[in-house]
């Protein structure tokens, strides 16, 4: 008898739940991966993320050999034609169980319904495991039964159920299995619709590759710069945080094996303990937190904001606006240096999405799914439910999001957190030699210094577009 583990957004060995449980079956577990371009096109995914899982894909096949476990390739187009795909594997292989680690976005999710569907009429079991989240998004709920809202009230829960859970618990190990006469399939050269050759050139560049490179960037971290995690987070200019969110997008790295690091660094404490690894943990909390809310408030999956009466705002429609952001070139040095850093590194620091997001939906006043897409197609760490969180916590849509009269001001905000302009120098040449006095706001600068600079003045005025912002929202009623 053979074992079926079928891989998707958890492209690792080590700790890896589906292929683990796979392997207690005792059969001999063969793998597979089914490519759906057409279906990443559909969800926006960008050549960055796509080249980066293609990547791991190629490392996973490689690691899967060592164990003697094949993975076999299959390019299916979209989630529907995989179903199909999966269960001619089943049963070419003789396979009575197939393990998947569970997706929670809502076609993720219709697409497993359907597989299980699918299986089951020919007697095979699908098991779904949890793996992408330390916890399953339904298992913490409030004591109404209800999805939690709010970060804060979820964190304490999420702590309660891992400290009663005596999660995470050891890494879950692959064993060798006995060689089989199934071959891997080949790596494919090319995949449909996506050019990735020009993002492995660029910004892949930044990213080593596979499980070994993801543990070494935990382990650096976790000694060298945890400790100083809450103070220097924010910072654009330092490299003060983990850089883990790509792989833990596509399961490089297990949430559980970062948890546990952190944890043995702090004497084994979950909540309290050193500010700066407990700092780091609720960060990944955050993550777990929106996972949460995609699962259990489904809307959100369908382009619907969490609040639905926010639906009802009229955006501006203004392209060119759009294109100014998207390009970096506002004229708000923070706000540029940030897309740029974005479009030509494939990631972009916490702090700074905060700000260009707000800046496009509260300034601009652009409807926040234009940012959010835009995200998606050019972020290495695209995931569905840490991005859309961002975006409606930054455009006051979503759970626990930012009072929408709490509105950033990105030359506050870049004097305070980018005080000498070195982030902003690094990614916008134009400023380089701008004195700090002015770095800020350019166009404070007398004309004579402002002239010799190839920038341009800000497209919109912060403190009247502010206003008009807090307005459209006062106008939607008290529900905000
Ligand atoms: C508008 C906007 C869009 C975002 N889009 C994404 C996205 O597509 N993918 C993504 O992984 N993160 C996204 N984030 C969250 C956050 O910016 C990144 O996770 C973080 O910058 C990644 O850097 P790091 O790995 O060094 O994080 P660290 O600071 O080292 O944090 C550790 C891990 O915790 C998780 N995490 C950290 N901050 C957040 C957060 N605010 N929300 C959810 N998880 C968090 C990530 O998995 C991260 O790798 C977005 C934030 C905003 C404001």
């Amino acid at each position: 008898m053979t074992t079926l583990m079928v891989f998707r957004n958890d492209l690792r060995v080590a700790d890896n739940t589906a292929l683990w449980h796979a392997q207690q079956s005792g059969d001999a577990v063969i793998a597979l991966f089914c490519y759906t371009p057409k279906q990443w096109q559909a969800h926006d995914l960008g050549p960055n993320k796509v080249a980066f899982i293609h990547a791991h894909v190629r490392a996973l096949s490689e690691a899967l050999a060592k164990l003697g476990i094949p993975l076999l390739i299959r390019s299916s187009k979209d989630f529907t034609a995989s179903v199909k795909d999966v269960l001619k594997v089943a049963r070419a292989h003789h396979v009575n169980d197939v393990h998947v680690n569970i997706q929670y976005e809502w076609n993720e999710r219709e697409r497993d319904k359907a597989l299980d569907a699918a299986l089951a009429k020919h007697d095979i079991t699908l098991h779904r495991h949890v793996d992408h989240t330390v916890v399953h998004p339904s298992a913490i709920q409030t004591g109404s039964g209800d999805y939690y809202k709010v970060f804060t009230p979820y964190k304490r829960a999420w702590i309660t159920h891992c400290i009663d859970q005596e999660i995470p618990q050891q890494e879950l190990k692959i064993k060798k299995q006995k060689p089989i006469s199934l071959k891997a399939d080949p790596i494919p050269d090319r995949i449909s619709g996506y050019h990735i050759q020009a993002a492995l050139d660029g910004p892949l560049k930044g990213w080593p590759c596979g499980e070994k490179a993801a543990q070494k960037i935990l382990r650096d971290f976790i000694n060298q710069r945890v400790k100083g995690y809450k103070t220097a987070r924010d910072v654009p200019a330092l490299d003060a945080t983990s850089r883990l969110s790509a792989y833990l997008a596509i399961g490089i790295i297990s949430p559980r094996q970062c948890l546990r690091a952190a944890l043995a660094a702090n004497d084994g404490r979950l909540g309290g303990g050193d500010v700066g690894i407990d700092t780091w943990v609720s960060e990944l909390i955050w993550r777990e937190f929106y996972a949460h809310v995609i699962f259990g408030f489904p809307h959100i999956c369908k382009t619907h904001a969490f609040k639905r009466q926010t639906d009802a705002i009229a955006w501006n429609d203004n392209q060119s606006h759009f294109d100014a952001w998207r390009n970096g070139v506002t004229g708000i040095p923070i706000v540029d240096a940030g897309m740029r850093q974005l479009r030509q590194t494939g990631w972009m620091h916490n702090r700074v999405r905060m700000i260009v997001a707000m800046f496009l939906s509260k300034n601009l006043f652009l409807d926040w799914r234009l940012g959010e897409r835009h995200f998606n197609q050019h972020l290495i760490d695209a995931d569905f439910a840490s991005n859309n969180g961002g975006w409606q916590w930054s455009a006051s849509t979503g759970t626990d999001a930012a009072p929408y009269f709490r509105i950033f001001n990105p030359y506050s905000q870049s004097a305070r957190f980018d005080p000498d302009g070195e982030y902003i120098k690094t990614y916008v040449p134009e400023l380089a030699e701008l004195d700090k006095k002015y770095i800020h706001e350019p166009h404070k600068a007398p004309d004579e210094i402002f002239e010799t600079l190839n920038y341009l003045r800000p497209i919109v005025d912060c403190k009247k577009t502010r206003q008009a912002a807090i307005d459209a929202f006062k106008s939607l009623g008290k529900n905000n």
